[in-house]
């Protein structure tokens, strides 16, 4: 067979079939309805299984690409996800919400000429065939005396318990509210990211024998100190995230009708507000909602007033479009589905009726002077420019802060944002405790969360003494997989595969 070549390879990138505006607007049922096998296999055609495999460095947690798309071009889906399995518990996620035009997408040489390979594409399609098959990785691993206990139930401690089970530890993980999943469940909507595919995938991590404790708000059911000196547990993983919505202080932001994005989002992902009365919890948005806001948070806020009903929803955003840092595609799906843009436009003030319920907003023109420590050019008011714009709900999408109560509640150091203080390995100011994800970094991606969900596991196997991957991969040279299994992912003498 030839060699593949720039110029020998389908120029296109294959399109995901998604569903049309009109009729995708009246439910929450998935957008992108995922590769078929014949757009797989065409799309796969596209990789040139580079020897510098840039993408693998772009991937935060290392998956080997060209590998499963590889075995993807010779229709062996099964050893396709064999290979994403070494890397991630999560593909059918991350193929659906990772930013790869950033990350892996970004560097693939394809993109040099072409668009690029469609490297998440492919991974959903390999995930969704994982979860469509049941095909799983369950490994029964020798146990060893340790107790780890995790904080937060989103990405970062999910693969954090993943990797101390798998290395045999006692893992327990607490959840503050009555779902797993942190943002991935509470945050991001149906549309994008079904629920039963969140669910399977977090069977995964349940059946290598994680506990997960939910409804527990660790600072004020028990503390730190309480989980190392009376608890028993020999090590603690903080991945608590970055929940707490910022507000602009500006007046009016008690009236009824002001909510963050992340509170609107919560309320109507875990606990189908849309469905009131069936369920417990309303939201009443009126006919005419502003988003104040333009990333991906404010998109999500956007498209979900729209499915509850709203007649109008409105973005206003300081910056212009090309500043915009929500990811192309939502952006482009949100002007589709008739969510109207208002560029250039800060807000100064909510306006209030006699019954304290938001009527409007008082607001400036703005326009786009010298590039602030972003990078962006900064956005500076317009003399003279004040509108108003009447509206009956307003959604703060402008960023989030560190959830308070751990920092509250322990001596962990933190940053002047309120953030924990963590080093490359993930080791926090106290001995045995370790923290990653949002609550480390500020608000990022599901895979930078999950990265460090798993550097943190290494440095805790090497805390409690357990071999660490790098002694494994000297002691095993040449021998880095058995059964299909990295090695370098466990600490484990003995291996015993369960019927898969
Ligand atoms: P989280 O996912 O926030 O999980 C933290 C968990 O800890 C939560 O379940 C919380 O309830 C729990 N918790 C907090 N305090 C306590 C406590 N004291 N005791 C017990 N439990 C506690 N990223 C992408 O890559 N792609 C996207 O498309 C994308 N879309 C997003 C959409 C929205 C609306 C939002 C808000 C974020 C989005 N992100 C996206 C960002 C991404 O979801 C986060 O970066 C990621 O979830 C961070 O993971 P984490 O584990 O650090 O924290
Ligand atoms: Fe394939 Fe692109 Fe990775 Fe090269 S960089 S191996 S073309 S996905």
């Amino acid at each position: 067979m030839a060699r593949k070549t720039i110029r020998n390879i389908p120029r296109e990138r294959t399109a995901m079939p998604t569903r049309a505006p009109a009729e995708r607007i009246r439910n929450f049922d998935e957008v992108a309805i995922g590769y078929s096998v014949d757009d797989a296999l065409v799309e796969a055609e596209r990789c040139l299984m580079c020897p510098q495999q840039p993408c693998v460095a772009g991937c935060p947690v290392g998956i080997d690409i060209p590998g499963f798309i590889q075995h993807i071009c010779d229709k062996d889906f099964r050893g396709a996800y064999e290979v994403l399995a070494d890397s991630t518990l999560l593909p059918a996620i991350c193929g659906r919400v990772c930013p790869q035009e950033d990350q892996c997408e970004g560097v693939c040489v394809v993109g040099d000429h072409l668009e690029p390979v469609a490297i998440g594409r492919l991974e959903r399609f390999v995930g969704d065939r994982a979860i469509a098959e049941g095909w799983n990785r369950p490994a029964v691993i020798e146990a060893n005396r340790f107790k780890v206990a995790i904080i937060g139930a989103g990405p970062a401690g999910i693969a954090c318990a993943a990797d101390l089970a798998k290395a045999g530890c006692e893992v327990t993980i607490y959840e503050a509210l009555h779902r797993p999943g942190g943002v991935l469940t509470y945050g991001i909507p149906e549309f994008r990211l079904p629920n039963p595919v969140i669910d399977a995938e977090f069977r995964a991590v349940i059946e290598l024998g994680v506990k997960v404790e939910c409804n527990i708000l660790v600072g004020r059911l028990f503390t730190i100190r309480q989980l190392r000196d009376e608890m028993g547990f020999d090590a603690v993983f903080v991945g608590t995230g970055a929940g707490y919505p910022s507000f602009m202080g500006i007046p009016g932001e008690a009236l009824n009708g002001v909510l963050s994005a992340n509170e609107f989002l919560t309320r109507c992902n875990l606990m189908q507000a849309g469905d009131f009365p069936h369920h417990d919890t309303p939201v009443d948005l009126g006919r005419k909602v502003v988003v104040i806001g333009a990333g991906i948070t404010a998109m999500d806020a956007m498209r979900v007033s729209l499915r509850l009903g709203a007649a109008e929803v409105h973005c206003l955003y300081r910056r212009s479009r090309a500043e915009c840092p929500a990811r192309a595609e939502e952006l482009e799906h949100a002007e589709e589905e008739g969510i109207l843009f208002n560029w250039l436009a800060a807000p100064v003030e909510i306006l209030g009726d006699s019954d304290h319920k938001v009527r409007g907003l008082r607001c400036l023109r703005m326009e786009l002077g010298e590039p602030d420590d972003s990078g962006r050019r900064r956005p500076v008011p317009v003399a003279g420019s004040e509108f108003e714009f009447e509206c009956d709900t307003v959604i703060y999408a402008i960023g989030t802060n560190a959830n308070p109560i751990i920092g509250q509640t322990s001596n962990l150091e933190l940053n002047r944002r309120g953030y924990i203080v963590a080093d490359g390995d993930q080791r926090t100011s106290l001995a045995g405790v370790f923290a990653g994800g949002d609550i480390v970094t500020g608000a990022a991606t599901v895979i930078l969360a999950m990265g460090a969900g798993r550097r943190a596991a290494q440095a805790i196997r090497a805390y409690l003494g357990l071999r660490s991957g790098a002694e494994l991969a000297v002691s095993d040279p040449g021998r880095s997989r058995a059964f299909g299994i990295d090695r370098r992912q466990r600490r484990h003498s003995r291996v015993r595969l369960a019927a898969s």
